[in-house]
């Protein structure tokens, strides 16, 4: 279906960011993938994806916290495969602690990753799109950007701040072919998840199962987590024709977190 389309997923070498650029590459689009880890393993992430989906491949190691490197990977992407058709940003942090012990070098940080840096990246993809008359940008918001939890303020902050930027530029491209939503996942067990079952873990002196049962029974109703590959599969429904008219959406995907 995204045969000769290409894509940019930020925050692709781990998590949901892998599982989108997986099932966008099963589709056929050409993958810029983005994020730190082991050089090596990068590597071989990139080789193996561009075997297994014959598609092009390529890692840009940006930092979402930087504007002008959000800016050249989106012109490095554009340049060497044609086009960026497809936009995800998903790159994201957390930190908890109280509002008065916040420390402001990470309210600053995450406020930079996870919403500034989906300006800085829409504002580089758009004009091409435009050009183009079809573009997908899929900002991975959260739960969070449509209910608050304690010691979350940063992340609360800007994710419904990333579900209101995704509404204004759906609006602004309105009547083109470029859409523009937020996907808003629960708990999703990936590295980022795994950080707060072992801190609740430590905190509490709690085996693993229980910590992680005790972390979805506090918000999850289905007592499961999203994985992955189910909000990959979402990304690539919101860039089918069947979404053409899907803009300016937070489609949550958590559970019934948000429904009680
Ligand atoms: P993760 O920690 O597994 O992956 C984060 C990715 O972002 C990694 O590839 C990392 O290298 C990259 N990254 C971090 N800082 C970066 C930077 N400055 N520049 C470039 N890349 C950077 O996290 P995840 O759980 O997969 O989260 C992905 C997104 O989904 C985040 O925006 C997060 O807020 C959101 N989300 C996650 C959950 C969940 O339960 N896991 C729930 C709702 C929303």
């Amino acid at each position: 279906m995204l045969k000769n389309k290409s894509a940019i997923v930020t925050g692709s070498t781990s998590g949901i960011g892998l599982g989108i650029a997986h099932a966008l590459a099963g589709q056929g689009a050409n993958i810029m993938l983005n994020g730190f880890g082991d050089s090596a393993v990068i590597a071989d992430l990139v080789g193996y994806m561009r075997a297994k989906y014959g598609v092009q491949v390529l890692h840009s190691a940006a930092d979402m916290a930087q504007p002008e490197q959000i800016a050249a990977m989106v012109g490095q992407a554009a340049a060497e495969f044609g086009a960026v058709d497809i936009l995800v940003n998903n790159a994201g942090i957390q930190h908890t602690a109280r509002v008065e012990d916040f420390p402001v070098e990470s309210w600053d940080r995450i406020m930079a990753i996870n919403l500034s840096s989906n300006f800085h990246a829409i504002r580089a993809a758009l004009p091409q799109m435009q050009q183009r008359d079809w573009g997908r940008i899929i900002n991975i918001a959260s739960v969070h950007g449509l209910v608050a939890s304690a010691h979350k303020s940063a992340y609360v902050a800007a994710k419904h701040g990333v579900i209101g930027l995704s509404k204004t530029v759906a609006l602004e491209n309105a009547r083109s072919g470029v859409t523009c939503n937020a996907i808003c996942p629960g708990w999703v067990l990936t590295p980022l998840v795994q950080k707060q079952i072992d801190d609740l873990a430590l905190r509490e002196g709690l085996t693993a199962a229980v910590a992680q049962s005790r972390l979805l029974g506090e918000k999850q109703p289905s007592m499961e987590f999203a994985t992955p590959e189910q909000i990959g599969a979402i990304a690539v429904f919101l860039c089918s024709p069947a979404a053409d008219q899907i803009r300016g959406a937070a489609l949550n995907v958590d559970g019934g977190w948000a429904a009680q």
